[in-house]
């Protein structure tokens, strides 16, 4: 009999699946210590689930699976796992496959899709299938380029070494017609020295004339051919570099797109978080170079998962569109406005104080809070909250943030709809908000 003696001790606030889990796991490496003690040579499946079957605390289980109660809770568990899951995956994959994860999401929040578990599980496997396999095209598409550039890096050694050996040949071959006409010379000298009779000494400087003019001639063709030679060399050298140039460019390109698709956010096209975490670097160095005065804002939806709730994922995902298209709106260019993370959004804003830049946070609050959100014709109230902090020299990436934080905690605290600086927040309060650090840091 299992003693439960590793579940005695366990947080009961888990999850029934997770109990289970639990219980399983238990009884197994019960039933492994008792066969040990029994020697048992034959460790196999059979075996091991012929024991679970005489075990009462997994009869219990395995009686009580199929309640609708169990199923129920073990569902909604379930769905805010996958929710997770699918929240982290929307961050990751291209923009193009947001409308498939929306209408996913959906499905997920639509509750009559109990009953249709495997469906959504078919569907969902499709989407992270074709999400792989267009990320493998991509990396085929890059290894292709690199093969063609490695191909004409080979050509282009190929006609150098050609071009060494065209020279070397040249330079031998003005080389022998030097020496010929300087052998001609020569024995021209010897006639002129040796011979006395006239006509003997006409013919004899006629026929080393003659000699040196076919010497002449030959390397005339010669170097008539080589010059052609040349020329064309020269003709699909130029083509080939333009190509290699071509390619280069296309190279270029895409590794810009793709750099710039690292820094920016797929939903809502807004920097993202390794993007902002980089100017918060440069902004902090500003400030000890120059002393440039920034601040930072954390702006949060307000009640955003109850949004999600009622209206769906859909309507969440549009919401965020929507917000970054009128944070982009209200904010001067130099503003640089990040998502953060889930529904949380930064801004740092250049050339501005604590003071200036809780009445800009001011603003776009009530410009939020005014403006329309809209879902199929059904009206969304939509608020935000906004911690505001101003950048220190002390100040490493952390700690700017911790303080706009703490003083978003006290904006959700004092209501909600609501801006607070760092002015506000009480040092006491900063241990108070580990929760809002967490949960942004979680949904990121
Ligand atoms: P509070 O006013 O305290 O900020 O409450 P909240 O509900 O806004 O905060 P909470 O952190 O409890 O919930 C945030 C929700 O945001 C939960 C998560 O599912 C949702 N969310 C995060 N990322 C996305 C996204 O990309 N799309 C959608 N539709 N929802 C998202
Ligand atoms: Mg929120
Ligand atoms: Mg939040």
């Amino acid at each position: 009999m299992s003693t439960n003696s590793d579940l005695d001790g366990l947080d009961y606030n888990i999850s029934s699946l997770e109990k289970k889990i639990y219980i399983i796991a238990d009884e197994v490496l019960d039933i492994l210590k008792n066969l040990s003690h029994e020697n048992q040579q034959q460790l196999n499946t059979k075996l091991i689930a012929e024991r679970m079957f005489i075990k009462d605390t997994v009869k219990k289980m395995l009686s009580e699976t199929g309640t609708a109660s169990n199923d129920q809770s073990e569902f909604i568990f379930m769905k805010e796992i996958a929710n997770n899951v699918l929240d982290r995956f929307s961050q990751l994959a291209p923009l193009t496959m947001n409308p498939a994860l929306s209408s996913i999401k959906d499905r997920l929040h639509d509750k009559s899709y109990v009953e249709d578990t495997a469906a959504w599980l078919d569907s969902t496997i499709k989407i992270v299938k074709k999400y792989f396999n267009d990320l493998a095209d991509r990396n085929t598409e890059l290894a292709n380029f690199i093969v063609l550039i490695m191909k004409h890096l080979e050509d282009t050694e190929l006609h150098l070494a050609s071009e060494l050996s065209f020279h070397q040949s040249k330079y031998t071959e003005d080389r022998t017609f030097e020496n010929e006409i300087s052998v001609n010379m020569k024995m021209l000298k010897q006639d002129l020295h040796n011979t006395n009779d006239i006509d003997d000494l006409k013919n004899a400087v006629m026929g080393k004339i003659e000699n040196i003019n076919v010497g002449i001639e030959r390397k005339r063709e010669q170097d008539m051919l080589r010059l052609r030679e040349t020329e064309s060399t020269l003709n699909s050298m130029g083509s080939r570099i333009k190509s290699i140039k071509s390619e280069a460019d296309q190279i270029k390109k895409k590794a810009e797109e793709m750099e710039k698709e690292s820094f920016t956010d797929k939903l809502t096209g807004l920097q993202n978080r390794k993007s902002y975490d980089l100017k918060l670097l440069e902004t902090i160095a500003n400030l000890k170079r120059y002393g440039v005065n920034s601040s930072l804002m954390i702006c949060d939806i307000d009640f955003f998962k109850k949004i999600n709730d009622t209206y769906g994922h859909k309507a969440g995902d549009l919401t965020l569109k929507k917000l970054a298209l009128l944070l982009n709106e209200k904010l001067r260019i130099n503003d640089f406005i990040s998502r953060y993370g889930g529904e949380e959004f930064t801004v740092i804003l250049p050339h501005t104080t604590l003071e200036v830049a809780k009445k800009v946070a001011d603003g776009i609050r009530v410009y939020i809070d005014q403006a329309k959100f809209t879902y199929k014709n059904e009206s969304i109230p939509i608020t935000i909250s906004i911690g505001v902090s101003q950048f220190s020299k002390d100040d490493d990436i952390n700690t700017v943030f911790e303080r706009a934080d703490s003083a978003l905690y006290l904006a959700k605290n004092s209501g909600r709809n609501n801006v607070k600086t760092e002015q506000d927040s009480s040092p006491s309060e900063e241990h108070a908000h580990k929760t809002v650090i967490s949960t942004i840091q979680g949904t990121n």
